[in-house]
C-alpha cells in the first residue's frame, strides 16, 4: 500500500514492532569529528534525546511510538551542533526518524532556523504534517512560515492583466482563469497548490504567477495585496521558516528567483535531503538563458508598446525580429533534442551565424527600447530585461571564462544554455562563510563506504564539520535479500537488457508482481516494456504512461503490479508494506560520460591527476545506487529482494564499494534461494520465526555475494 502523504515517517517502525516482535534498535555506528568511537552502550544525552527516549514525551503522546537509539543520537547530534554554531553531517538509514530528529531540537532551541527539503511536495509535508506534531507534543508556542519561490505564488497584478490577454482566449484556458478568479478572491496565502483543479504544470499559471521581472516594475505602495510580500514578511518574523532547496539555493547564490532577506536572519539552517545539493547548487550557482525567457520579452515588449508606445511601430518590428532570430537559432541546432557541451558550436559556421544574428536583434531591440523606455514602467522593464539577456548570451559568444562549463539543451521547440561551474565547492563554502550559523547537512544517503570524503568535498564543507552515521534499525540481515544474478553479459553488450529482464521475469512471478524494475536508460526501459507485455499477466505500470503520482498511487492500489521507471523512480518514492517486495535495478547507475558538464568535471580531474572514475563516478553511483535500494524496504514489517543485475559488482574490484556501502541484507547469486524466500513469503505466517524472516536459509546468509579481490580496478 502507498504510504507517502499522509504516515509520518517517525512513527512507523514503533507502530509495527511489537507486533513483528522484531528488535527495533539495531546498534549504530556513530563518529563524532570523525573519530571512531564504541559508544553503543551509552544513550546519548541531551533535552531532545530525552523527550525522544522511552520515558518521553513523544512515547507518551504518540501510539505506537518506539523510541529508537539512531533517532535519540541524531537529535543529540543536532542539539549540539545548533548549540555551538557548528556544521554536522549526518547520515540517518530509512526508519531512523530524522525528521523528528531534526526538528525537536529545533523547536527547542529558541533560535531562527530554516529547514529546507529536496521538494516541494516534501516542503508541505514537513509542513502541515511533521512539523505540528512535534510542535503538538512538545508544546512550544513557535510561530512558522512556509515559504516557496515566487512562481508558486499567484500575482494579483498579473491576473489583471491576464484577464484581457488575447494569448488566453482559448475556452480551456478561459475556465482555468475563472476559477483561479474565484480561488483568488477567498485564498489566504495564494500558493497555487491550494488548486487542486489546475495542475501545477498548467500554462495558464505562467501568467499569473509571480516573477521578478514584472515585480521590479510594480510600484511599492501597491504591495498590500501582494502574496509573495506577505509570505516573505511572514518568514522573516517567523521562528523556523520550511524552504526547498531551490529556493534556499537562489537565496544562497543571490538570484532573483530567491527572497535574499530571509537567509542571514537564520541561526541554525537544517538541509534535508542534502544529497541533492551538489547537484542542484551546480544550477544556481550558474547562468541560464533560455529561448523560453526571450520570447516572453518579446511578447511583453508589443503588449506594452502597443499600451504605451503605439506609434513606435519599429519597436514592435524589433521585438518580432528578436523571435524570428530565436527560432531560426533552434533551428540551426538541428531537429533532434540533445544536450551537448558548447564546444560544438563553436566549430558550426551556421550555428555561429545565427548566434551572431541574435545578438544582432538584441542590439536593435535595445536601440528601439532606449527613446521609448521612459513611456511607461512596463517597457523601462523590459529594456532591464534586454540589457540582461543580451550580455549573458554574448558570455557565451565569447566563451571564455575559466571554471566554468559551457553546454546547451534543445528541446523541441526551444532550447537552454547554461553557465555551470566546474566545481560547486568554492561557490558554496564561500557562501557558508558568508552566513555564519549552524549547518546541519542530513539524509539517507551521504555516505559512500562508511565515509563522508565525497561529499565534503563536492561543497567543500569545512575540515571541523562533525559527523554522525546512524544505519537503518531495520533488520535487514533477516528481511531483505540482495540477489546477484550468476552468468548475466557484460552491460554494454546488445543483449544486456534482455537478459536482465530473463532473469528477472520467474523471480517477477515468484513475487506475484510487487515489483519495481528500475533502469538507467529509457532505452532499456522501453525495451523491457516492449519486452514484456505479451509475458506479463500481471497490471503493469511503465513511466510516462500517466504522471508520477498517479502511476504510483495505481502500482500500490493493485497490490500485485508491476512498475517500470528510469531515474525519477529512483528516489522519493514511498511504497510500503506487501505492495513491494522485488526491486530490479539493471545496471551500476553510473552517470553518462556524454553529459556536458561531467565530461568537463572529468577532464578537469585528469588535468589535477586524478581518477574522475574512482574520485567521481564511482561515489556518485553509489549515492544513486543506495538511493535506488532504498525503496525496497521502507517499514520494519517490509521484506523483500533487491536483485542488482550488473555483474560488474562481482568482476571489478570497485564492487565491494557499491555492495559494502548497502544496509546488510544476506546475499545469494542462486535463484532459487529468491524462489525460496518469495514462497515462504507467500506461506500464511505460523510460529515459526523463519515465517517472519525468510532470509534466514544457509545458502542465502553466507556472504557468497563480494566483489572479487583480484580483478581488474577500472571499467
Ligand atoms: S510585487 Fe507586484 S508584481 Fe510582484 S508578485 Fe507582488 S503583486 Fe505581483
Amino acid at each position: 500500500m502507498s504510504q507517502s502523504p499522509g504516515q509520518p515517517h517517525d512513527q512507523a517502525p514503533g507502530a509495527s514492532e511489537a507486533k513483528a516482535g522484531v528488535d527495533p534498535i539495531v546498534p549504530a555506528a556513530e563518529r563524532a569529528d570523525g573519530a571512531a568511537e564504541d559508544d553503543s552502550e551509552q544513550l546519548p544525552g541531551g533535552e531532545s534525546a530525552e523527550l525522544l527516549g522511552a520515558d518521553g514525551a513523544f512515547a507518551a503522546a504518540i501510539d505506537g511510538f518506539a523510541p529508537r537509539e539512531a533517532q535519540q543520537r541524531l537529535a543529540a547530534a543536532v542539539e549540539s551542533a545548533i548549540a555551538d554554531g557548528a556544521a554536522l553531517i549526518g547520515e540517518a538509514g530509512t526508519g531512523v526518524g530524522k525528521t523528528f530528529a531534526y526538528l525537536v531540537p529545533a523547536l527547542l532551541c529558541g533560535k531562527k532556523v530554516i529547514v529546507s527539503t529536496g521538494t516541494r511536495h516534501l516542503q508541505d509535508q514537513l509542513f502541515l504534517k511533521d512539523l505540528p506534531r512535534v510542535r503538538d507534543v512538545l508544546g512550544v508556542p513557535l510561530h512558522a512560515a512556509l515559504l516557496k519561490g515566487r512562481a508558486n505564488y499567484l500575482c494579483r497584478h498579473r491576473l489583471r492583466h491576464a484577464r484581457g490577454n488575447p494569448a488566453l482566449r482559448d475556452p480551456v484556458l478561459q475556465s482555468q482563469l475563472g476559477t483561479i478568479d474565484a480561488w483568488a478572491a477567498k485564498t489566504r496565502s495564494g500558493d497555487i497548490s491550494e488548486v487542486a483543479e489546475i495542475p501545477e504544470s498548467a500554462m495558464v499559471w505562467q501568467y499569473v504567477t509571480s516573477n521578478s521581472d514584472f515585480c521590479a516594475e510594480h510600484e511599492r505602495d501597491e504591495l498590500d495585496d501582494c502574496f509573495v510580500h506577505a509570505a516573505r514578511r511572514e518568514a522573516q518574523e517567523a521562528d523556523l521558516v520550511v524552504v526547498n532547496h531551490h529556493l534556499f539555493l537562489a537565496d544562497l547564490a543571490i538570484k532573483e528567483e530567491g527572497y535574499g532577506e530571509v537567509l542571514p536572519s537564520a541561526d541554525a539552517l537544517i538541509l534535508d535531503e542534502a544529497h541533492q545539493l551538489p547537484e542542484t547548487a551546480g544550477n544556481f550557482f550558474g547562468e541560464r538563458f533560455t529561448s523560453r525567457q526571450l520570447i516572453e520579452l518579446a511578447r511583453d515588449t508589443i503588449g506594452e508598446q502597443l499600451r504605451d508606445a503605439a506609434d513606435a511601430v519599429d519597436l514592435r518590428f524589433a521585438a518580432e525580429g528578436l523571435e524570428n532570430a530565436s527560432r531560426d537559432l533552434r533551428l540551426a541546432f538541428g531537429v533532434e533534442p540533445r544536450r551537448a557541451s558548447w564546444g560544438e558550436v563553436e566549430g558550426d559556421d551556421k550555428l555561429q551565424r545565427a548566434l551572431g544574428k541574435l545578438l544582432l536583434a538584441y542590439d536593435e531591440l535595445l536601440a528601439q527600447l532606449e527613446p521609448n523606455a521612459a513611456r511607461g514602467k512596463g517597457l523601462e522593464s523590459c529594456q532591464r530585461r534586454a540589457r540582461e539577456q543580451a550580455a549573458l548570451l554574448g558570455r557565451f559568444h565569447d566563451a571564455s571564462e575559466t571554471g566554468t562549463v559551457y553546454w546547451f539543451e534543445t528541446y523541441r521547440t526551444g532550447y537552454a544554455l547554461s553557465l555551470t561551474p566546474l566545481d560547486v565547492a568554492a561557490p558554496f563554502r564561500k557562501a557558508m562563510a558568508g552566513l555564519p550559523a549552524a549547518w546541519v547537512f542530513t539524509s539517507a544517503t551521504l555516505s559512500v563506504g562508511g565515509e563522508f570524503a565525497h561529499f565534503r568535498a563536492r561543497l567543500g564543507l569545512p575540515r571541523e564539520a562533525r559527523e554522525v552515521l546512524l544505519d537503518s534499525p531495520f533488520d535487514y540481515r533477516h528481511n531483505a535479500l540482495l540477489y546477484v544474478p550468476q552468468e548475466m553479459p557484460e552491460p554494454n553488450s546488445p543483449g544486456y537488457t534482455r537478459a536482465v529482464l530473463e532473469a528477472a521475469l520467474p523471480l517477477i512471478r515468484a513475487a506475484g508482481g510487487r515489483a519495481f524494475l528500475l533502469f538507467t536508460s529509457h532505452r532499456a526501459l522501453r525495451e523491457a516494456a516492449d519486452w514484456l507485455l505479451d509475458r506479463l499477466d500481471l497490471p503493469t505500470f511503465v513511466q510516462g504512461d500517466k504522471p508520477k503520482r498517479e502511476l504510483l498511487a495505481s502500482f500500490a492500489e493493485s497490490g500485485n503490479g508491476v512498475l517500470l521507471g528510469t531515474h525519477s523512480f529512483w528516489e522519493g518514492v514511498d511504497v510500503r508494506g506487501e505492495a513491494l517486495q522485488l526491486v530490479v535495478i539493471d545496471k551500476l547507475p553510473f552517470a553518462s560520460p556524454g553529459d556536458p558538464v561531467l565530461a568537463a568535471r572529468m577532464q578537469a580531474m585528469q588535468r589535477q591527476n586524478l581518477s574522475p572514475f574512482f574520485h567521481y563516478q564511482i561515489p556518485q553511483a553509489v549515492i544513486a545506487l543506495k538511493q535506488g535500494a532504498g525503496r525496497l524496504i521502507r517499514d520494519v514489517d517490509d521484506r523483500g529482494v533487491l536483485m542488482l543485475c550488473d555483474p560488474r559488482l562481482i568482476s571489478r574490484g570497485y564492487g565491494r564499494v557499491f555492495i559494502h556501502s548497502l544496509p546488510g541484507m544476506s546475499r545469494t547469486r542462486r535463484a532459487d534461494t529468491v524462489q525460496r524466500f518469495f514462497a515462504r513469503l507467500r506461506q500464511p505466517a505460523g510460529d515459526d520465526p523463519a515465517d517472519r524472516h525468510p532470509a534466514i536459509d544457509a545458502s542465502a546468509t553466507a556472504s557468497d555475494v563480494d566483489a572479487h579481490p583480484d580483478q581488474e580496478t577500472e571499467r
